[in-house]
C-alpha cells in the first residue's frame, strides 16, 4: 500500500493508549486516538482508516457492538480487537461482528507491530494456482477473490478468503499450521496461532450458514498438524495432482 497508513486506536486506558500511539507513530503510522465509542464513531464517519485497533472494554458502549458499527461504516478496513477477555466465545463473537484478528492483553508491542504490518500488507503470499478452484459445490475464484457455494456468493473477510484459498489450492491434502500462518498472515509470524483456529471456525460457520444452497466441503482438523479441505469422494486431486496424500 502506498503512503502513510491511517490507524484508528480506540482505547480508554491512558497507559496502553499512550504506549500504542507513541510506538505506532514512531514507526511511521498516522494515528487517531479515541477513548470512547462515541468519539470513535465520529472519527469513522469523518474519514477512512486502513486499520482499527479496538479495545473491547469501553466506558460508553460494548466493544463488540462498536466493532459491528465500524464494520458497517467501513467495510474495507482491518479491525484488530484488543481484549482482556481471552474466552473463545468472546473472540468468536467479535469475529462474527466483523473483526479480522485479535490480541489478548497483555501483549508485547513487537507482537502488535508485527500484526499491524501483516494486516497492512494485505495480500497473502499464496502459491501459484489455477485462477478458479472447484471443490465440489465450492468455487474459489482466486483472481476475482470471489467464493460461491452452489452458485450463491459467500461473503468472506480478507483473511478468511486467503485461508480458504490456501486450503483450496491443496484441497484433499493436509496443510500444516506453519504453512497456513506463513502464507496467510505473515512469513515472519511469531506468537499465538489461535487466530488461525478462530478463523477456521468462522470460515466453517460462514459456509454452513449458506443453508440450503449446497453442502460445503468440510475443513478437517488434523490435531497437532493443521487442516485439510476435503475433496468430494468422486473428485480426484485436480489442483495439485503431484502432491502425495497425507
Ligand atoms: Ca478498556
Amino acid at each position: 500500500m502506498g503512503g502513510v497508513a491511517e490507524l484508528l486506536v480506540v482505547e480508554d486506558d491512558e497507559t496502553i493508549g499512550t504506549a500504542l500511539t507513541t510506538g505506532l507513530r514512531a514507526h511511521g503510522h498516522a494515528i487517531s486516538w479515541h477513548r470512547t465509542a462515541r468519539g470513535a464513531m465520529g472519527a469513522v464517519n469523518g474519514r477512512g482508516f486502513d486499520l482499527v485497533l479496538l479495545d473491547l472494554g469501553l466506558p460508553d458502549l460494548d466493544g463488540v457492538e462498536l466493532c459491528r458499527r465500524i464494520r458497517t461504516a467501513q467495510p474495507g478496513t482491518v479491525i484488530v480487537m484488543l481484549t482482556a477477555r481471552a474466552e473463545e466465545m468472546d473472540v468468536i463473537v467479535g469475529l462474527e461482528a466483523g473483526a479480522d484478528d485479535y490480541l489478548t492483553k497483555p501483549f508485547r508491542f513487537g507482537e502488535l507491530l508485527a500484526r499491524v504490518r501483516a494486516h497492512l500488507r494485505r495480500s497473502a503470499t499464496l502459491p501459484q494456482a489455477e485462477a478458479v478452484l472447484t471443490i465440489g459445490a465450492l468455487v474459489v475464484d482466486v483472481a476475482a477473490r470471489r467464493v460461491t457455494l452452489g452458485g450463491a456468493e459467500v461473503q468472506l473477510r480478507t483473511k478468511e478468503f486467503d485461508l480458504l484459498a490456501r486450503l483450496a489450492i491443496d484441497a484433499g491434502t493436509a496443510v500444516s499450521r506453519e504453512t497456513l500462518m506463513a502464507d496467510v498472515w505473515d512469513a515472519h509470524w511469531f506468537g499465538s496461532t489461535k487466530t488461525l483456529d478462530v478463523h477456521v471456525a468462522a470460515l466453517r460457520r460462514r459456509l454452513a450458514a449458506m443453508g440450503d444452497a449446497a453442502v460445503p466441503p468440510p475443513i478437517t482438523t488434523l490435531r497437532g498438524h493443521g487442516y485439510r479441505l476435503e475433496l468430494p469422494n468422486s473428485q480426484e486431486l485436480p489442483n495439485s495432482p503431484e502432491l502425495p496424500n497425507s
